[in-house]
């Protein structure tokens, strides 16, 4: 089914255009009314299958429709964490959400590890609606104090069962102990695991299973 379908602002709707998408992949059109919906969600999903587009637009769409209260025009609080395992996926989903969000005015940052925090330092300090991130570097920032996460209404775990392989759970555990109660959460993950089972049932309300 086409894009034009959803409930999206004619500014994603044109992003989308321009990418030269056309119809929707199938976990798209099964997860994206979802996550409009504000429910959590447990997507079984790889990387090719447009599920960075399938998470990211909604998020996109509904940051666009709700302002942030608290937040003062000035200031751009982290309103979407999404994590990643490695650099290369990080660098991906961010550069996939900003060609999403290129017709709005919400910013987009990536930060990880094996290169200098000072460039990343500085772009989070200006400020940044979305942040893609993978969890050590992530932690470096939160104990440099650099960013906060108390403002975050959305978050994604993408590709949560490397994360887990890599032995990110503490780091994960840790993240998510900093972020509000009241938030949408999605888990997307090749495999179903009874560890990614247990991380689903400790930090997703009442998922809805999204299988493609
Ligand atoms: P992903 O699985 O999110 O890494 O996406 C895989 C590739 O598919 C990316 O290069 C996207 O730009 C592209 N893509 C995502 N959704 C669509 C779509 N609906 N139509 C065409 N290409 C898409």
């Amino acid at each position: 089914s086409r894009f034009d379908t959803l409930a999206l602002a004619p500014k994603l709707l044109q992003a989308i255009q321009d990418a030269g998408y056309e119809t929707m992949t199938p976990i798209q059109a099964k997860a994206i009314p979802i996550v409009l919906d504000g429910k959590d969600v447990m997507g079984a999903a790889q990387t090719g299958t447009g599920k960075t587009a399938a998470f990211s637009l909604p998020l996109l769409q509904k940051m666009l429709a709700h302002e942030n209260a608290s937040a003062s025009p000035a200031r751009h609080p982290v309103r979407a964490l999404v994590l990643a395992p490695t650099r290369e996926l990080a660098d991906q989903v961010a550069n996939n959400v900003k060609t999403y969000a290129r017709h709005s005015q919400l910013r987009v940052t990536c930060v990880f590890g094996g290169i200098d925090m000072a460039p990343q330092t500085a772009e989070l300090k200006r400020g940044v609606e979305v942040l893609i991130a993978t969890p050590g570097r992530l932690l470096d920032h939160i104990q440099a104090k650099n960013c906060q996460l108390n403002q975050v209404e959305y978050v994604v775990l993408d590709e949560a069962d490397r994360m887990l392989d890599i032995g990110f759970l503490p780091d994960l555990q840790r993240i998510l102990s900093f972020l509000p109660k009241k938030r949408q959460t999605l888990l997307f993950s090749a495999t179903f695991s009874t560890e990614i089972k247990r991380l689903a049932q400790s930090y997703l309300q009442d998922p809805v299973l999204v299988e493609v």
